[in-house]
C-alpha cells in the first residue's frame, strides 16, 4: 500500500493499528459526522443493502482510515483496502470488485489519485455493480459484462478538489473530517496511553493535545516519543515536566505547527510584506503545490488564526508575526 502520508513506515503503521479504535463508539469527534454515518449503517442494515457510496475527505491524519474500517465492521461486512495509485489497469479493479462478496466494503485510499481509465470502469461498478470490460483488439474485439455483487466503496482523499464531477457524484455521502479541539485530542491521547499502558497526568496529555496541530496522528506520534523520555528519565511516569522536556528536545513547535506551515507563514511575511498575496505565488514560494496549501496547510492556519482570506489574498496575523518572533513592516494588521 502507497501511503506517503507524514512519512508512515512500517513500524509507524503497526503502532498506528494497535491504537486504532475499531468500534464507533470507540472513535473521538466529528460528532455530526458519527451521528449521519449511524444512521445510514443502522438504515442499510435494516434493509439488507450495501451501504451508499461514502467519500471521506480532509487533510491527512483526522481518521478517515480509521472510520472506513469502523464502517465496515459496524455494517459486518469485510473490507478490502487499496489506493489509488495501486489500481494501474481496469483488469485489477475487475479482481478486486469480483472479489467481494455482497455489501463488502471496497475502500479506495488516495482515491483522487486513480488513472483516468481506472476511473471510467469506476462509474458503472458504482452505479450499476456492473463492470464492462473489453477483450482483444482490433476486430475481434467484443466488450463482457460482468454483474458485480452489491458493494460499498469508500473513498479517502486529501485533495477533494482533484476530484472529477463525475466520480464527486457517484458518492451518495459526502463527509468532511474537521480538526480536532484540544479536550476531543486530550481524549485520545489519554485513550491511547492506555492502550499502551503508560501511566500519564491529565496535564501532560493536554500538553501533547495542544501541540499537535489539531491532529490525532500527530498527537499519537507525540505520546510515542514523549513515552520514550519518560521511560528512560522518569520511571515510565509521563507528567507535565517530562512532558515539557520531551517536547523542547524534540524541538516541537509551541502550536503544533509543522514545518510546511511555518515556511508558508515566513515566505509571506520576508517575501510579500504580510501579505495580500495570492495563493499560487505563495505555492511558487515554498516550492508546494497550489491544492495541497488550500486543502491541506491553510484550513489549519486559518483555524488557528495565523492567516486569513481577504479578497486580495492570503494576510497573515498578528499572532503569526508574533508567533515567528517578526515584526510587521507595514501598519494594519490585525
Ligand atoms: P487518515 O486516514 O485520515 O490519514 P487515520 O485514520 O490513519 O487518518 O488516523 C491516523 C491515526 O490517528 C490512527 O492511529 C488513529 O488511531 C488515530 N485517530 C484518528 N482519528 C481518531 C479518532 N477520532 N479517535 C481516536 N483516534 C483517532
Amino acid at each position: 500500500l502507497n501511503k506517503e502520508k507524514q512519512g508512515l513506515n512500517t513500524a509507524d503503521r503497526e503502532f498506528e493499528n494497535t491504537i486504532r479504535p475499531g468500534q464507533i463508539k470507540e472513535f473521538a469527534g466529528q460528532p455530526q459526522l458519527i451521528e449521519n454515518l449511524t444512521i445510514f449503517i443502522k438504515a442499510a442494515k435494516i434493509r439488507g443493502e450495501a451501504l451508499d457510496h461514502v467519500l471521506f475527505h480532509g487533510p491527512p491524519g483526522l481518521g478517515k482510515t480509521t472510520l472506513s474500517r469502523i464502517v465496515a465492521n459496524e455494517l459486518g461486512v469485510n473490507i478490502k483496502e487499496t489506493s489509488g495509485p495501486v489500481i494501474e489497469k481496469p483488469g485489477d479493479l475487475a479482481g478486486l470488485l469480483t472479489s467481494l462478496e455482497p455489501n463488502d466494503v471496497l475502500f479506495i485510499d488516495e482515491i483522487h489519485r486513480l488513472s483516468n481509465v481506472v476511473e471510467e470502469y469506476l462509474y458503472a461498478a458504482m452505479e450499476d455493480y456492473r463492470l464492462d470490460i473489453l477483450i482483444d483488439t482490433g476486430p475481434n474485439a467484443r466488450s463482457i459484462q460482468l454483474s458485480l455483487n452489491p458493494f460499498t466503496l469508500i473513498g479517502a482523499t486529501t485533495r477533494s478538489g482533484l476530484l472529477t464531477a463525475p466520480l464527486l457524484s457517484r458518492f451518495a455521502i459526502k463527509s468532511r473530517l474537521e480538526y480536532y479541539t484540544a479536550e476531543v485530542l486530550t481524549k485520545i491521547v489519554l485513550r491511547s496511553a492506555n492502550i499502551l499502558k503508560v501511566s500519564i497526568e491529565e496535564k501532560a496529555a493536554k500538553e501533547i493535545a495542544a501541540r499537535s496541530r489539531a491532529t490525532p496522528r500527530i498527537a499519537n506520534g507525540l505520546l510515542r516519543r514523549v513515552r520514550d523520555f519518560a521511560q528512560v528519565l522518569n520511571d515510565g511516569e509521563i507528567d507535565l515536566g517530562i512532558t515539557q522536556h520531551a517536547l523542547k528536545a524534540l524541538n516541537v513547535d509551541e502550536y503544533g505547527l509543522d514545518e510546511m506551515d511555518n515556511r508558508i507563514l515566513l515566505a509571506i511575511i520576508e517575501k510579500f510584506k504580510g501579505g495580500p498575496v495570492g495563493i499560487t505565488t505563495i505555492a511558487t514560494a515554498v516550492g508546494e503545490e497550489a491544492g495541497t496549501i488550500e486543502e491541506v496547510y491553510e484550513p489549519f492556519l486559518i483555524q488557528e488564526g495565523f492567516l486569513q482570506r481577504t479578497p486580495r489574498g492570503r494576510e497573515v496575523t498578528h499572532k503569526a508575526y508574533e508567533h515567528l518572533g517578526k515584526k510587521p513592516n507595514r501598519g494594519g494588521s490585525p
